[in-house]
C-alpha cells in the first residue's frame, strides 16, 4: 500500500506509540491484527463508509466489529439519542425511556420477562453468570472451548496477568459436540450453575458452525435436570439472525440472554434478559456502573429496534447476505482459489484452503482494501441494512479483483 495515502495515519500512529499502550490495543489494533497496509484511524463513517484520516474511502463490511446495523449515522436514531441527551444523560436518577426499553424487549424477546441494561458486552455475560449463581447457589459454569465472551480475566483468551483464581468453576466442553457436554455436566453435577453458550460458533480464525439441534436440545435438557441457568450469549449475533433470541429458530428458549453491540446502532449499550425463574436473583445481586443508565443510547436502542422490526432485518440481512455468498462462491471457482464461507450469511466467514498462516486471507484482504472494502482475514464480517445489493455488487468488483490477484501470485 502507497505510503503516501497513509501519511496522516502514520503520523498520529507515531504519537499514539508514545502515549496509548502497544500504539492500540484490543480487537481495534491493525499492527497486531491486521495485514500493514490498514489505516488505524478513521475521520468519519456514513451508512457502510468510512473515511481514514487521509481521506481514502472504504466500503466497511466489519461495521464496527458488531454495533453498526442500520447504518452509520442513522438519522432516526441520532434523532432520537440527541433529543433525550438534549434533556437527561447521565443523572442521579435514570430517566423514563428506561422503563420503555425494557418493556420493549420483553414485549419482542419470548423469554424475556425483564431486563436490565449495561455498557458491554461482557459486563452482560458476566451479569448472566453472577445471576445464574445466585439463582442456583451452585458454583460451576461450562463453556465453550475457544469461545469469546469478552476481555476481563475470567473470559480473555490471552492469558498474560490472568492468574487460576479467575477462572476457577469455570469448565469447558466442545461446541456441538454432545458427549463433551455431557461429560462436562457429569464432573460438575452438584454444583452446575449454568451453560454459557454463543449463539452460533464463531470463533476467530476457524469456520463458523451453527448450532446442531441435537446440541442445543442438549444444553437446554443438562440445564432442565439440573436446574442450572442456561445463559445464550447474543452479544456478537444478537438482532442480525432474529429479533428474537436465535435459539427461538431451533425452538429451544434460553433462561438468560446476554446482549450488547448491535442494540443501540453503535452507542453504548448491552443488555440482559430473563425469564421469571432467575427474576430474584438478578434482584438479590448488586451489579451496577456509574454510566449504565445513561439514556441516550436507551433512546437510540429503541429506535433501533422499531427500524429493524419495520425493516425485517434478519431477513434482509439474509439476502444480501446470500448474494455476497454467492457471488464469492462464483469468484472462488472462477479462480480456482478454493475458500470456505461458514456460519450464517448474515455474518459472513471467508477462509482459505490450505492457508494455516492466514497468508492468502491477508493477501486477499489487502488487494480488497486497495479497492476500497475493507474486509477481515480472520473474523468474521457484519452486514447491516445500509448494504444495498449495489454496495454487495462493488464488494463483488474488489473481490473479484483480488481473487485474479492471489491466483496470479501463486
Ligand atoms: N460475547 C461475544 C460473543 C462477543 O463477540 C463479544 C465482543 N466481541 C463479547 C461477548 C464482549 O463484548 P464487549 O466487547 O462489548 O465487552
Amino acid at each position: 500500500m502507497n505510503d503516501l495515502k497513509h501519511k496522516k495515519d502514520h503520523a498520529l500512529v507515531r504519537r499514539a506509540k508514545a502515549v496509548i499502550p502497544g500504539t492500540m490495543y484490543g480487537h481495534m489494533s491493525v499492527q497486531r491484527r491486521m495485514p500493514s497496509g490498514y489505516p488505524q484511524f478513521f475521520e468519519r463513517a456514513e451508512d457502510c463508509r468510512l473515511w481514514d484520516v487521509d481521506g481514502n474511502e472504504y466500503l466497511d463490511l466489519m461495521c464496527a466489529y458488531g454495533p453498526m446495523i442500520l447504518g452509520y449515522g442513522n438519522p432516526l436514531v441520532a434523532e432520537a439519542a440527541q433529543r433525550q441527551s438534549a434533556k437527561l444523560e447521565t443523572a442521579t436518577g435514570p430517566a423514563p425511556v428506561m422503563v420503555e426499553l425494557a418493556e420493549r424487549l420483553v414485549e419482542q424477546v419470548s423469554h424475556a420477562e425483564w431486563a436490565l441494561f449495561v455498557k458491554n458486552g461482557n459486563d452482560a455475560t458476566t451479569t448472566c453468570m453472577t445471576i445464574a449463581r445466585a439463582a442456583t447457589r451452585r458454583k460451576v459454569i461450562l463453556l465453550a472451548e475457544n469461545a469469546y465472551h469478552g476481555s476481563a480475566p475470567w473470559c480473555t483468551p490471552v492469558q498474560e496477568g490472568v492468574v487460576a483464581g479467575d477462572r476457577t468453576h469455570l469448565s469447558y466442553y466442545q461446541y456441538n459436540n454432545v458427549e463433551s457436554l455431557f461429560e462436562a455436566a457429569a464432573r460438575h453435577k452438584n454444583d452446575l450453575a449454568g451453560i454459557l453458550v454463543s449463539a452460533f460458533k464463531h470463533d476467530a480464525r476457524v469456520d463458523q458452525e451453527m448450532p446442531t439441534p441435537e446440541f442445543a436440545k442438549a444444553v437446554r435438557r443438562i440445564c432442565d435436570e439440573n436446574e442450572a441457568a442456561l445463559i445464550l450469549d447474543e452479544v456478537r449475533a444478537g438482532l442480525r439472525l432474529s429479533l428474537d433470541a436465535s435459539w427461538s429458530l431451533l425452538g429451544i428458549q434460553p433462561d438468560l440472554t446476554a446482549w450488547g453491540k448491535a442494540l443501540a446502532n453503535g452507542l453504548s449499550l448491552s443488555a440482559v434478559t430473563g425469564n421469571e425463574n432467575f427474576r430474584q436473583a438478578a434482584t438479590s445481586i448488586f451489579v451496577t456502573g456509574s454510566f449504565w443508565y445513561q439514556a441516550s443510547p436507551m433512546a437510540a436502542a429503541l429506535a433501533t429496534l422499531t427500524l429493524l422490526e419495520e425493516a425485517k432485518a434478519p431477513q434482509y440481512l439474509e439476502k444480501i447476505g446470500r448474494q455476497l455468498r454467492l457471488g464469492l462462491s462464483v469468484q472462488s471457482q472462477y479462480h480456482g482459489v478454493p475458500i470456505r464461507q461458514t456460519g450464517p450469511v448474515q455474518m459472513p466467514m471467508v477462509l482459505f484452503d490450505d492457508d494455516p498462516e492466514l497468508e492468502k486471507g491477508f493477501e486477499f484482504c489487502l488487494a480488497a482494501l486497495e479497492q476500497g472494502v475493507y474486509l477481515h482475514p480472520w473474523h468474521n464480517w457484519f452486514l447491516s441494512l445500509a448494504h444495498t445489493s449495489q454496495t454487495i455488487e462493488k464488494v463483488l468488483e474488489a473481490t473479484n479483483h483480488a481473487f485474479e490477484k492471489l491466483a496470479q501470485s501463486r
